[in-house]
């Protein structure tokens, strides 16, 4: 059985011809402008994303790799300092800290958020601990107010690697709401064209509520210069290009309706597969909201998570897995010495976690076919 229409796991193709126009009247002007780097439309797209976020400085840079890199190098952390990082996220938020020589020290997952678990942080913690990355996975804060604290009583800087979950927002005990990755010394986050607020190739940016950091976090993006040819840091070439801010500024305006449309759709998912035994629907923190940058649930049983993925491709559903191998069983981090078992909830997740469709072009008759057929093969 086939879907009515065809079902894509993203569709920028379709979301990018509502914009067209927009998008065109923006790549003309920058074409005739010709200021190809540090162009207007930079500065302008930084402090529209900055008022967004609730007043932040915003500091553009090439990737969220990179603003990971920049956010690290910006805290001036002598080499083999520790820092603490999810053992369930992806690559580039532990690869950031090993490029510089830091070192990467993982702390397991909670199982029903996916995200750092604040036990395992504190008990990750050593004389040599300098800094904590938070990711905030799939589109949902993790656990800000815990994490926070903790960094806050050992003097540790935290990070958070907000590629996946800009426009969420976590409310504290104290009754403050805050943005995702505004609430830590630094944020990060990346404009990689699948993300929530992505451009049409790479780009990222730094959140900092800290004026003195975001001039270092621009001077480190830009060869460490405060202006032309007066070198005050080692620095490297990491700007977001002119024409990529343009294009982000049409795609800003347009992010409230996308996530909205995010958000309606992961509530129908909810609704249609809460209650089936073995599959377990993704967990909402009630003090954060949820962006949905991705769907993921989680299958119980030894295969039945790959059983699934292959009975929707068969019917036309694609899925994809996030992610199918823990951090430290990758090749390139053997180094750091961990042990298979070691990380059991990361571990599990990568062998149950599969994301679904969720994107702003997606139908309500296509939600109810991939529903219906999840609901098929869980009757099998
Ligand atoms: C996408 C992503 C990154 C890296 O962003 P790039 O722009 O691809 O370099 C880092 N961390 C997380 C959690 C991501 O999802």
């Amino acid at each position: 059985m086939l879907p009515p229409t065809p079902i894509a796991l993203l569709d920028l193709a379709a979301e990018h011809a509502r914009y067209q126009v927009e998008l065109d009247a923006a790549w003309h002007t920058t074409v005739q402008e010709a200021a190809f780097i540090q162009g207007p439309a930079v500065e302008q797209f930084a402090a529209e994303l900055g008022s967004h976020l609730g007043n932040v400085h915003v500091v553009p840079c090439a990737n969220g790799t990179d603003a990971l890199i920049l956010a690290l190098l910006s805290l001036g952390l002598p080499a083999g300092t520790e820092v603490i990082v999810p053992a369930f996220t992806y690559i580039a938020t532990l690869e950031a800290a090993a490029l510089l020589g830091l070192r990467p020290v993982l702390a397991d997952v909670l199982p029903n958020t996916f995200m750092l678990d604040p036990a395992a942080v504190r008990a990750a913690i050593t004389p040599r601990t300098g800094a904590v990355i938070v990711v905030h996975l799939f589109g949902q804060c993790a656990d800000l107010e815990e994490i926070k604290q903790i960094c806050a009583a050992a003097s540790l800087a935290l990070i958070e690697d907000n590629a996946q979950a800009l426009g969420a927002t976590f409310t504290f005990a104290s009754g403050e709401i805050a943005h995702a990755g505004t609430v830590g010394e630094v944020g990060t986050t990346s404009f990689f064209p699948s993300k929530n607020l992505g451009c049409l190739g790479d780009g990222g940016a730094l959140f900092t509520r800290n004026a003195v950091r975001a001039d270092l976090l621009r001077q480190l993006a830009n060869h460490g210069q405060n202006q032309k040819y007066h070198h005050q840091h080692i620095g490297f070439n990491s700007r977001l290009d002119t024409l990529q801010a343009a294009l982000l500024r049409v795609k800003l305006r347009h992010l409230p309706a996308a996530q909205a449309a995010r958000q309606a759709f992961a509530a129908s998912y909810d609704a249609g597969l809460a209650g089936i035994s073995g599959l377990q629907i993704p967990a909402r923190d009630p003090r954060s909201n949820h962006v949905y940058h991705q769907y993921t649930v989680a299958v119980e049983g030894g295969g039945r998570r790959d059983a699934l993925q292959q009975y929707l491709r068969k019917h036309g559903v694609p899925s994809a897995i996030h992610y199918p191998q823990p951090v430290h069983q990758q090749p390139a981090y053997a180094y750091l010495g961990y042990r298979a078992g070691q990380f059991s909830v990361a571990e599990r997740l990568c062998q149950q976690v599969l994301s679904l469709p969720i994107h702003p072009e997606l139908t309500a008759t296509q939600g109810e076919f991939i529903i219906e057929r999840i609901q098929a093969f869980f009757a099998a």
